[in-house]
């Protein structure tokens, strides 16, 4: 079957009770948001930014796992800023666990392999040898890691980690092949790391999914490229979902990058253009997602949005009235599903929306759920369809496929070198960070993928000075008012 079994049961046992208990709305997927703090500052992410003054607060560990008892959604998506960062992160996967809940975390991939060691010296045995030995021999690990692993103290082997299980996704944020997602997470050598622990955790058997947001730039031939060539590295399934010009992000784009919007973000026409494959996606790689979802997204039908199975719990408490727009925040779950007036959001039956930021937004967070939820026939039967059915085989791996996939800083067309030409040429607001460029996927440029990620990307220290620096220097932006809608 298209996914596993026990969780899949789960699932439609959760929706079963509710709908047996007459609840009209129930959670389905909690976004959990223990710390906002990133160490990346992607373009078209308006949480540091909608949360700058709070980066530094964390939830504690205890309200995490109330949060999540207390909406009782099945599945958790630990997100954030970058959910590796939070110190309790193990602890609060591990207590997820025993609440008998499945755990996504959204990463951006950059911390995966410290983790993944860290499980691998807690429980380092003779049969783990085979396993590290071939670690070390694909560089996804170094000789002199796999002896710490191996000589692991009494403290590494009592720490709490994050195992392999049925229960467990590593949710790694893949945007595009390297040129582009190094673009849009504005630091070269993500990419290629993000690669690099995919490979890694599926060598130790955890499951891998990837989520990918589409924006205006994307090109729909990269993105089933990009999809192909995480098929071939053993990816569990993919989520995608449409960039959205959400406040906080809209705001920062003028702001910051002197950039309009429009120029970014897809309006509702845009977004089923960009996925009018998705349906044909659906059936050669594993798609997360409803077959309802994917028709709505090709702009086959209309949905209503059903923000509250999928709400937010953060620093702030529960916010309303969904992932992407801030109304307010809540003391508790309960609370904000009486009080938010829901009918004032999504699309009318035209398609248009009942409040005005909602106009464009086909976002999985607001759709998703009322696909999944519908008790139509038709609905019930391709969903049962879709999830009972064979799961696609993956591509297999070839040169042509990774010469496509590494096709940026691997072999010196990062966006920072670029950006570095254009300000040298003083072609100044000639390339923008966004602008996509010499993007030749079909030259052969010997690059070498055993490469440390190139020097300047600083790919995992934090450091953001360099991309601060550069935007300022290319942009000249132009100031763009936001406008109120
Ligand atoms: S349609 Fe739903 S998910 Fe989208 S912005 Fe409006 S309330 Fe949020």
């Amino acid at each position: 079957m298209r996914f596993p079994l026990a969780p899949t049961a789960k699932i439609a046992r959760h929706i079963v009770k509710n709908k047996l208990q007459g609840k009209k709305k129930f959670a389905m997927v909690l976004q959990l948001e223990p710390l906002h703090t990133c160490n990346l500052t992607c373009t078209g992410c308006g949480r540091i930014r909608e949360y700058s003054t709070s980066l530094k607060d964390l939830v504690p560990l205890d309200q995490c796992l109330a949060a999540a008892a207390e909406c009782d959604a099945p599945m958790i998506s630990v997100c954030g800023g970058e959910p590796l960062i939070y110190p309790k992160i193990e602890e609060l996967v591990a207590g997820l666990h025993q609440q008998g809940r499945m755990v996504y975390i959204c990463t951006n991939g950059v911390f995966m392999r410290k983790k993944m060691r860290e499980y691998m010296a807690a429980t380092y045995s003779a049969p783990m040898e085979p396993v590290l030995a071939q670690l070390v021999a694909e560089k996804l690990v170094t000789e002199k890691e796999a002896e710490t692993i191996r000589t692991a103290d009494a403290a590494a082997r009592q720490k709490v980690v994050i195992r392999p299980s049925q229960w467990h996704y590593w949710n790694v944020h893949v945007d595009g092949l390297e040129y582009t997602h190094d673009l849009i997470v504005e630091r070269e050598g993500v990419f290629k790391e993000c690669v690099l622990a995919i490979r890694m955790a599926k060598l130790l058997g955890y499951q891998v999914a990837t989520n990918t947001t589409v924006y205006k730039e994307t090109d729909s031939g990269e993105l089933e490229e990009m999809f192909k060539f995480l098929s071939s590295l053993g990816v569990d399934g993919h989520t995608i979902s449409p960039g959205y010009d959400y406040d906080a992000a809209k705001k920062d784009m003028v702001k910051r990058l002197g950039r309009d919007p429009k120029e970014f973000f897809l309006t509702r026409d845009l977004t089923r253009q960009k996925f009018s494959d998705i349906e044909r996606w659906g059936e050669m790689f594993t798609i997360f997602g409803t077959p309802g979802y994917l028709e709505f997204l090709a702009g086959k039908r209309e949905l209503a949005c059903s923000a509250w199975a999928v709400p937010t719990f953060n620093v702030r408490g529960w916010k309303a009235p969904c992932y992407v727009m801030t109304d307010g925040h809540y003391k508790s779950y309960g609370e904000m599903l009486d009080q938010v007036n829901w009918d004032k959001f999504g699309v009318d039956e035209k398609g248009c929306g009942r409040d005005a930021r909602c106009e464009n937004c086909m976002m999985h967070s607001g759709f998703e759920p009322t696909a999944a939820l519908s008790s139509g026939l038709r609905d019930s039967w391709v969903n049962f369809r879709y999830n009972f059915g064979s799961r696609p085989a993956p591509f297999p791996r070839t040169p042509e496929l990774e010469k496509s996939a590494y096709n940026g800083v691997t072999i010196g067309k990062g966006h920072l070198a670029e950006a570095k030409a254009a300000v040298n040429k003083e072609l100044s607001g000639a390339k923008s960070a966004f602008a996509r460029g010499g993007n030749d996927l079909s030259q052969d440029h010997g690059h070498d993928h055993d490469h440390a990620p190139a020097a300047g990307g600083g790919c995992g220290s934090g450091d953001t000075t360099q991309r601060d620096e550069l935007l300022a220097k290319i942009g000249s932006p132009r100031p763009i008012e936001a406008k109120s809608e």
